[in-house]
């Protein structure tokens, strides 16, 4: 029990391929082809079959997916666009890059992810888009949301960066829909620490509807068709091949993963199980067993947290905190006069979260080392 437990490691995982990765990367260096080679095009393929959709789209970062799909659909300065202020800040900084204005929408305390109960109230004439975003791994409440949408003509983007493969089934005998599939454009983030990730940054969008695709293609490139006219200004934003390949062989591992992260969340959710009835304000992630959560992050809520997180360190065990400041009380969102209190359940879990090592290759007893050293913790 002596060994350290790293927050987050891709050393073994890198071993396992290490072979497989390097013949991938040496055809590209014997094609040359660095920019759109056939890799990019293979792995577009590949992911819009994951996610049942007809096209995807390689983009530099799930942060341009976010960026480019919001230009698709037109967004621009004096529109709205409703969101989860409990995310990663590229949710809402995409939306101020193109001059547009987030809304937040307070969350689900359960499951972090944006209330579709919530929504309606933050409609005005200027809204425009919804982005809902898939937490740690688990289905944003989609049908309620997709409904509203629907009646009040607002466009729904999937932020689906954490939830490659996750699943969204909100009753029994409904049909299971994948995340990215359900809105008009889903997207995804291959930054290496995400459960397909690259070796630097890559994105994705996806989308079934071929007007945008090609719209999301053409601003990846300047808006340039054919080469060198320019139809509509866009940016500089592709995939490069070496991730593709790279991407192509994770690829192959990756039901295998999301089957291993979340056999180490149900051991998670039965060596809590005690914890929960004597320590008040301990709760593990709610799991809606309908859908098919892929695990991202494990994230329980602690009371006295930040003590409980430095205890970890010093035992050498390594956590995170997603996220420490809801995105509508940052600096730079100053200016949208948001005050403490006003989305308070955002708040209190951004006090209250804490991430724990969850990665396919963590031992059993490394997870029981973090699971013990919680319950000291606990008992002083
Ligand atoms: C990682 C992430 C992004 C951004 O992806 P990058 O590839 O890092 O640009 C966007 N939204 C969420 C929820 C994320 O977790």
């Amino acid at each position: 029990m002596k060994a350290k437990v790293p927050f987050f490691d891709l050393t073994l995982q890198f071993k396992s391929i290490e072979n497989e990765i390097k013949s991938a990367l040496d055809e590209v260096f014997q094609s040359q082809q660095f920019i759109m080679g056939s890799q990019v095009q293979t792995l577009e393929k590949t992911i819009a079959q994951y996610c049942r959709t007809q096209y995807a789209m390689g983009v530099a970062s799930g942060s341009d997916a976010l960026l480019l799909s919001l230009m698709a659909l037109g967004i621009e300065p004096g529109d709205e666009v409703l969101l989860p202020p409990f995310t990663f800040f590229a949710t809402a900084g995409s939306v101020s890059r193109l001059g547009a204005t987030p809304v937040f929408v307070d969350i689900n305390p359960e499951t972090y992810n944006i209330d579709p109960f919530k929504i309606e109230e933050k409609i005005t004439s200027r809204t425009k888009a919804i982005i809902p975003v898939h937490l740690f791994g688990q289905c944003a409440d989609m049908d309620p949301l997709l409904q509203i949408a629907q009646a009040r003509k607002l466009f729904v983007i999937e932020d689906a960066a954490q939830a490659l493969g996750a699943e969204y089934k909100p009753k029994a005998d409904s049909e299971e829909r994948r995340a990215g599939q359900m809105s008009d454009l889903g997207c995804f983030s291959f930054y290496p620490t995400k459960n397909l990730g690259a070796f630097g940054d890559a994105g994705m969008v996806v989308t079934s509807n071929l007007a945008l695709s090609e719209k999301v293609r053409l601003l990846r490139a300047h808006g340039s068709q054919p080469k060198y006219f320019h139809q509509s200004i866009g940016v500089n934003s592709r995939l490069d091949t070496l991730q593709a390949a790279i991407l192509l062989v994770k690829f192959k591992y990756l039901e295998k993963w999301t089957a291993e992260r979340q056999k180490k969340a149900e051991r998670y959710q039965v060596l809590f199980q005690d914890l929960c009835s004597w320590v008040h304000g301990f709760q593990r992630p709610t799991i809606q067993y309908q859908n098919r959560h892929i695990f991202h992050q494990y994230v329980i809520r602690v009371p006295k947290r930040d003590r409980l997180r430095q205890f970890l360190m010093e035992e050498g065990v390594g956590t995170d905190i997603y996220y420490p400041l809801p995105l509508h009380l940052q600096e730079c969102y100053s200016f949208l006069k948001y005050h403490r209190g006003d989305l308070p359940i955002s708040e209190k879990a951004s006090e209250e979260v804490l991430a724990l090592p969850i990665y396919p290759e963590l031992t059993e007893d490394r997870q029981m080392k973090v699971v013990d050293r919680i319950k000291t913790f606990y008992k002083n």
